[in-house]
C-alpha cells in the first residue's frame, strides 16, 4: 500500500508556482493577485480564507481580503462582485461559501466574470469543462486528478466509482475522470444508488465524497483498489486541544491494507484543493498580465 502524500505534492506544486511568479516579476510585471470575499464570521470559512491568504503569501502572490457582515444585502454583495470584475489590478477572486440564507449563491456566482472565476463555479467554466475546453476547474476535482497524475497512477480504462454528485466535487470530478486525458469509465453514486456496496466493490479507483465519516468500509473496497478520500467532517474529540478532529469518508485502518494507493485525512486531498486555487490564479494572471 502506498500512502498518497497530498501535502508533499502540494508543496512541490507551490515551489513551481513560486518559480513562475519570480519569472513574471523579473520581467517587470506585477505578481498575480487574488482577492477573497468573506461574509460573516463562521469559524470554518474564517479558517479556509486565512489558509488561502497564507498560501498566496507563500508563493509570492498579492492577496486582498474583503469582509462583509452577515447582514450584507444581495445587491450590495453583487455590486462588490461587479467592482472586482472590473478591477484590472486583480486576476481572480473567490466569494467564500456558504453565504447567509438571504443571499442566492447561484446569483452571486453568476455575477462573477467567468475569466476571474478561479473557483471554477461559474456556469461558463462548468460548461467549458464539459466540452473539454480550457476552463478554471473546481479546486478539489482539479487537485485529485493532479494527484493521480503526479503519482503516475494508471487511469485509462479503469473503473472509477465516485460516491457523491455535488456541484463542487462529485459532478465536475466525474467529467474530468471521463475525459480523454484520463480515460476512466465513470460511475457516479449518490444517496439513491442501489447496492452501493457492490457498486463500490467493483471500483479500480474509488473516490469517496459524501461527507459521512468512515462510511466506506473494507467490504466495499476491491483488493488493490486506489482509494481517494475527499471527506472532511469535524467530529468531537475531547482529547484534542480544539475539541474536534477531521474524519474522512473512509474507515482508513481497515481499508488501507486492501489498497494499492490511498489518501489520508488530513494530508491527502485537502492540501491539493488549496494549491489548485493558486494554479487557477496563476492561469488567470497569465491571461491578464
Ligand atoms: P454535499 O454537497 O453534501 O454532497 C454529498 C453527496 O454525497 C451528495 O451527492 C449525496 O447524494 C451523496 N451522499 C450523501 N450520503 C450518501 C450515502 N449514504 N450514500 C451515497 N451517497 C451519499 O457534499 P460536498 O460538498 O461534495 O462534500 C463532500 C465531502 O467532501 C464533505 O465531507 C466535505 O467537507 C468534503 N470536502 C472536502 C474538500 C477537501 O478539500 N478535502 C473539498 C470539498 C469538500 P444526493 O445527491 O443524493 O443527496
Amino acid at each position: 500500500m502506498i500512502l498518497i502524500d497530498g501535502k508533499k505534492t502540494a508543496d512541490e506544486i507551490k515551489k513551481e508556482i513560486a518559480e513562475a511568479v519570480k519569472l513574471i516579476v523579473s520581467t517587470g510585471k506585477r505578481p498575480p493577485h487574488l482577492a477573497a470575499v468573506l461574509i460573516g464570521h463562521d469559524g470554518g470559512s474564517e479558517t479556509y480564507v486565512a489558509f488561502k491568504i497564507k498560501d498566496c503569501e507563500e508563493v509570492g502572490f498579492r492577496s486582498t481580503l474583503i469582509r462583509f457582515e452577515d447582514d450584507v444585502t444581495e445587491p450590495e454583495l453583487i455590486a462588490k462582485v461587479h467592482e472586482l470584475n472590473n478591477d484590472d489590478d486583480l486576476d481572480g477572486f473567490i466569494v467564500q461559501l456558504p453565504l447567509p440564507k438571504h443571499i442566492s449563491e447561484q446569483k452571486v456566482i453568476e455575477a462573477i466574470d467567468a475569466r476571474k472565476d478561479v473557483d471554477g463555479f461559474h456556469p461558463e467554466n462548468v460548461g467549458r469543462l464539459v466540452l473539454g475546453l480550457p476552463a478554471f476547474l473546481s479546486a478539489t476535482p482539479f487537485g485529485i486528478v493532479e494527484l493521480l497524475k503526479r503519482y503516475q497512477i494508471p487511469t485509462s480504462g479503469k473503473n472509477c466509482v465516485i460516491v457523491g454528485r455535488s456541484n463542487i466535487v462529485g459532478r465536475p470530478l466525474s467529467i474530468l475522470m471521463s475525459q480523454k486525458a484520463v480515460n476512466a469509465t465513470v460511475t457516479v453514486a449518490h444517496s439513491q444508488t442501489k447496492n452501493l456496496k457492490q457498486v463500490c466493490a467493483e471500483a479500480d479507483i474509488l473516490i469517496a465524497a459524501l461527507g459521512s465519516p468512515e462510511f466506506i468500509k473494507a467490504d466495499m473496497v476491491k483488493e488493490g483498489a486506489v482509494v481517494i478520500d475527499v471527506g472532511t467532517t469535524r467530529v468531537n474529540a475531547p482529547d484534542t486541544k480544539s475539541g474536534w478532529r477531521l474524519k474522512g469518508d473512509v474507515k482508513f485502518d481497515e481499508v488501507a491494507p486492501k489498497c494499492s494507493y490511498i489518501t489520508p485525512v488530513p494530508g491527502g486531498v485537502g492540501p491539493m484543493t488549496r494549491v489548485s486555487l493558486l494554479q487557477n490564479t496563476l492561469l488567470a494572471a497569465s491571461r491578464n498580465i
